[in-house]
C-alpha cells in the first residue's frame, strides 16, 4: 500500500480537488500499546472512530486538507477513552507539524496575509506561530562576536536604530530598536566573546568613539571611506557654488548645465566629457584648484600603505589654497577630530558595501513591514532575507525562499524548493491503489 514518503504510518485512500482545495483523507496506521491515563500494558480495545480536518502546508499551489479517520480507544482497566495519537500533527493548530513548519520558515520572508491565505488558515494563527517563533529564534541569536564589525545609524519603522554587520562574513548580525551610545554600550556588554572584535566600522560620532573605546580598549576604529568622501565631496559642491554665485547669469547657467561633469571622478568621464571639462576648467581657474582639491584627496584612497596616504594628505592640506579652506572647512575639521580613524581604513581593508548592502535588505524588509512591531522587522531582517536580496517562489508550496537554495528538477524545468522535496508532492500525492 502506498502511504506518504516522509510521514510512512499514513495511507491516503482519497483526494478530492475542489477548486484551488485539496481534500485527501486517509488513515494513520499505528496502534496503541497503552492506556495514557493508567499506563496499563496490551493492546486497548476499539471504540469507534473520530473524524479530524487537518492544513497541511499547500501542494501543488493549492490549500490543502487532511481528514483523517482516528480510532478511538476504551482502556480494559480504567475504563478511560482516549484518541489514536498522531505525532506527525500539531494539536494546538490542528495542522501537520510540516505545516507549522511551512509557516515558521515563511514567517520571516512573507506578509502574515499571504501565508494565511496561501495556507487557508486565519491571519490571526499565523501571527500566533510566527509570535512564538519568532521569540524562539531570537533567544538563540548570535552569541559569537564578529572580527569586523560595521555600525551604522539607519531609519526603520520611522524611527532612528542601530544596524551591525558583519563585514567579514557579510552579514547582518543586528537591529536594535535605539539608537544612540547607551544602545551600542548594551549591546557590546551582552556580546560573548567581544574581544574578538579586531576592528570597528562607525559613523563620525564622538559619542560611538568613546564607547567602543572605554568597552574594547583593544579593538581598532576606523571610519569608512564613504564617509568621509561624502564630506569631501560637499565641500568641493559648496566651493562650486561660491563661485557660481559670484558669476554673471549666462556664465553661471553654463557653470550649472555642466555641474555633473565636475562631480564625476576623472576616470569616469568619456572621451566626448573630457574636452568640455577641460574647456569649462580653463575657463575658471579657481574651479580648476577646487577640482583639483576634490580629485587629489579621492586619490589618497589609490594609495596602497597607511604611511604614503598620511604623507600624501599632509601634503594635500599645505597645498590647498587659502580661498577654498572656507569651502573646505568640513572636511578640514572632519579630518583634524578623525584623522587616526580615517587613516586606519588602509590599515584594515574591510569590505564597506557590505552596510550600504545591510541597509538596502532593511528597506526592503521595511517596506514589507508596515503595520508589523519592531521584532517582526529585526526578525525578518536577520532571519528572512537573504543577503543578495534576491528570492523565488515555489510554485509547489507558495513558499518564498533565497535563491542560492533553488534547485532546478532533472526531469521538468520546473523549480523545487527544499521544503517540497521533502514533501514529495509529486510521489506521494495519489490516492492508494492507482
Ligand atoms: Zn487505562
Ligand atoms: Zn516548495
Amino acid at each position: 500500500m502506498p502511504s506518504f514518503e516522509y510521514m510512512p504510518q499514513w495511507t491516503i485512500e482519497d483526494v478530492k480537488q475542489h477548486g484551488d482545495i485539496y481534500v485527501a483523507s486517509g488513515t494513520y496506521s499505528e496502534i496503541v500499546e497503552n492506556c495514557s491515563k493508567c499506563g496499563a500494558l496490551g493492546p486497548l480495545a476499539r471504540h469507534g472512530s473520530k473524524t479530524t480536518t487537518l492544513r497541511d502546508a499547500p501542494i501543488h499551489g493549492k490549500q490543502t486538507t487532511i481528514v483523517v479517520r482516528r480510532r478511538r480507544y476504551r482502556c480494559k482497566a480504567c475504563g478511560a477513552t482516549s484518541l489514536q495519537p498522531l505525532p506527525d500533527v500539531d494539536d494546538r493548530h490542528r495542522m501537520l507539524r510540516r505545516c507549522l513548519d511551512h509557516i515558521q520558515r515563511q514567517c520571516v520572508r512573507q506578509p502574515f496575509s499571504q501565508i494565511a491565505r496561501d495556507v487557508g488558515v486565519d491571519e490571526k494563527t499565523i501571527r500566533l506561530v510566527a509570535s512564538r517563533h519568532i521569540r524562539e529564534l531570537s533567544q538563540n541569536a548570535l552569541s559569537a562576536a564578529p572580527r569586523q564589525l560595521g555600525i551604522s545609524e539607519v531609519s526603520a519603522l520611522d524611527k532612528p536604530r542601530l544596524l551591525f554587520a558583519d563585514l567579514e562574513r557579510s552579514c547582518v548580525v543586528d537591529l536594535l530598536e535605539k539608537k544612540g551610545a547607551r544602545s551600542l554600550a548594551g549591546w557590546l556588554n551582552q556580546l560573548n566573546s567581544r574581544q574578538t572584535i579586531r576592528i570597528v566600522s562607525i559613523e563620525m560620532r564622538q559619542s560611538y568613539r568613546e564607547t567602543i573605546r572605554s568597552i574594547l580598549p583593544r579593538t581598532s576604529i576606523m571610519v569608512s571611506r564613504r564617509h568621509i568622501l561624502a564630506i569631501a565631496d560637499q565641500s568641493f559642491d559648496a566651493a562650486v557654488r561660491a563661485l557660481s554665485d559670484r558669476l554673471e547669469r549666462k556664465a553661471r547657467l553654463n557653470l550649472i548645465f555642466n555641474w555633473h561633469l565636475l562631480t564625476k571622478r576623472s576616470c569616469e568621464l568619456t572621451p566626448a566629457m573630457r574636452p568640455v571639462l577641460q574647456q569649462l576648467l580653463a575657463t575658471y581657474p579657481k574651479l580648476e584648484g577646487a577640482y583639483q582639491a576634490k580629485e587629489q584627496f579621492h586619490d589618497l584612497y589609490s594609495l596602497d600603505s597607511r604611511t604614503k596616504a598620511e604623507a600624501a594628505y599632509a601634503v594635500w592640506l599645505k597645498h590647498l589654497p587659502d580661498e577654498l579652506r572656507r569651502a573646505f572647512r568640513p572636511l578640514l575639521t572632519a579630518m583634524s577630530v578623525w584623522e587616526m580613524e580615517v587613516l586606519e581604513s588602509w590599515e584594515h581593508p574591510v569590505r564597506e558595501d557590505v552596510l550600504v548592502l545591510a541597509n538596502a535588505g532593511l528597506k526592503a524588509v521595511n517596506r514589507l513591514g508596515k503595520g508589523y512591531s519592531f521584532p517582526i522587522l529585526r526578525a525578518r531582517l536577520l532571519f528572512g532575507q537573504p543577503f543578495s536580496g534576491a528570492t523565488f517562489t515555489c510554485p509547489g508550496c507558495l513558499g518564498t525562499y533565497p535563491i542560492e537554495i533553488r534547485e532546478m528538477n532533472n526531469s521538468t524545468t520546473a523549480t523545487w524548493c527544499p521544503n517540497c522535496r521533502r514533501l514529495r508532492a509529486d510521489r506521494w500525492f495519489m490516492p492508494t491503489g492507482r
